[in-house]
């Protein structure tokens, strides 16, 4: 088993594609994984856990048979909204109708006039004046008064309206927990799978990510924490929570919805270069390239979008129903693979300010510093981080690059993780305790195979002195190869 390497391919922005009914087929996965596919998203909005198991299997196993590493973010549905169902199936809403949500009506029985809500608190934190969009948007109401567990609005934006459509508020402010009951089931389905990551929804603090991790560790879930961005008040709190996250997602559906879409540009640089400042990763998800839901080709604006996210530094992009339930979920692979790797080939993608001003934090991150430096102005090949954890790679990696960041780990985990780190590429890898060479020529052998490399090529090696150890790196080697 190897990296997913492929000659004269070193594309350094990862893809994370969400899995659905359209991704089940055998041979669909292994064109996906042919294509670039890194890392698999299993969302726990729909499905039972016995179908997640199922899918988590089939993606070990298949990339067991390609050789090719294959991260698994497990995505919880989170407090998600809804209003009830219809006895019709659906109403239409007229501009300045009155509309109840009522969190005391049957769920569903809902027609003309009432509807019911999966979420009993919201007539206490409403107000008079508040605007709640349903359906991503689509229908706007505007709320006239509150009473018991009845929401009265007055409809701003109609439309058909039909069964269990999300609901948020606009500007945020719904005090609903960022995990539900459901959520913490799906917590022990996620640890028993053995999960890379763990993605948690409508985060509002660092309070939620650390009960999310604390849970995810009782259960014996191993992964790293993702916290999604979608929520109003996660924009405003967006340093302690990318603080206490692994890797943060910028959401962008819901997350338009609460902000405004006009807002999201901005909040995407800014949480992207913050996420990056911070040394936390980020992933840029939602309707990236949602035409090729249908269409065989990205339009225009879906290649800019794409591009966009990679020149701002984002780590992954992410697919959705682009691919769950899309009618070409190899080709979006293909075609997002392209656009990534045409705007890495622009020099914006390749300078970097990254820490140029400011202290580091520690030896490590000294040494991936150093390296970075040296490799770009050097002009070597590659970089070999012997890595325990990941971590030396992934510091690396916040300073863009045009140099392959090879991550050695003797750690399956690690390797699966890695897998979502914007220029760096898994090998898994252990030192020969019974061979004269030392630790760095042997990883160099490893590389030699893997890379092609020719008399004069420079690589930098980075390790520790004190094998097996976390957070030990402390030294940094240039070979020439003779
Ligand atoms: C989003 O809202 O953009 C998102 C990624 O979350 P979900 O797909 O779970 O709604």
């Amino acid at each position: 088993m190897n990296v997913n390497l492929q000659a004269g391919d070193l594309r350094r922005t990862k893809i994370v594609a969400t899995l659905g009914p359209a991704t089940d087929d055998d041979d669909v996965f292994r064109k996906m994984l042919k294509h670039g596919l890194d890392v698999v998203r299993v969302n726990f909005s729909h499905g039972s856990a016995q179908d997640h198991l199922d899918r988590i299997e089939r993606v070990r196993r298949l990339s067991r048979e390609t050789g090719q590493y294959v991260g698994i973010l497990v995505d919880l549905q989170g407090p998600k909204i809804r209003i009830g169902k219809f006895k019709e199936g659906k109403v239409t809403l007229r501009e300045a109708d009155e509309f109840v949500l009522d969190a005391g009506l049957g769920i569903d029985l809902g027609d003309q006039h009432y509807v019911g809500i999966t979420y009993p608190p919201l007539a206490d934190d409403v107000n008079a004046g508040d605007r709640l969009l349903l359906d991503d948007g689509l229908i706007e109401l505007m709320v006239t008064s509150t009473k018991g567990s009845k929401v009265t609005c007055k409809v701003t934006i109609g439309g058909v309206l039909s069964n269990s459509k999300g609901l948020n508020l606009a500007g945020g402010g719904l005090s609903a927990a960022a995990l539900t009951d459901k959520d913490k089931a799906d917590i022990l389905t996620a640890a028993k799978a053995g999960a890379d990551y763990l993605a948690i929804s409508f985060v509002t603090s660092a309070a939620d990510v650390e009960l999310a991790r604390k849970l995810f560790r009782e259960a014996g879930g191993q992964g790293f924490i993702v916290s999604k961005i979608e929520r109003a008040e996660a924009v405003d709190k967006h340093a302690e929570i990318i603080d206490a996250s692994d890797v943060v997602m910028i959401a962008r559906g819901d997350l338009a919805v609460e902000i405004g879409d006009a807002e999201l540009p901005a909040i995407q640089k800014i949480l992207i270069n913050a996420a990056r400042e911070r040394n936390c990763v980020c992933i840029t998800a939602t309707q990236m390239m949602q035409s090729m839901v249908d269409s065989p080709i990205p339009t225009r604006a879906e290649v800019l979008d794409v591009a966009n996210a990679v020149m701002d530094g984002t780590d992954a992009v992410m697919l959705s129903a682009e691919t769950a339930v899309g009618s070409h979920p190899d080709k979006v692979i293909e075609a997002m693979a392209r656009i990534c790797l045409g705007a890495e080939r622009h020099r914006l993608t390749r300078t970097s300010r990254h820490r140029v001003d400011e202290p580091l934090n520690d030896v490590e991150e000294s040494i991936a510093m150093g390296a970075m430096y040296i490799a770009n102005h050097l002009g070597v090949r590659a970089i070999l981080a012997l890595t325990e954890s990941g971590q030396t790679a992934k510091l690396m990696s916040r300073i863009s690059s045009g140099i392959p960041i090879m991550a050695l780990s003797r750690n399956a985990a690690t390797v699966h993780r890695v897998t979502l780190y914007r220029g760096v590429y898994p090998v898994l890898w252990d030192i020969d305790r019974n061979s004269d060479v030392a630790p760095p020529f042997q990883a160099l052998e490893v590389l030699k195979g893997l890379l092609d490399l020719n008399s004069g090529d420079s690589v930098l090696i980075t390790f520790g002195d004190l094998e097996g150890v976390e957070g030990n790196t402390n030294m940094l080697k240039i070979v020439t190869i003779s």
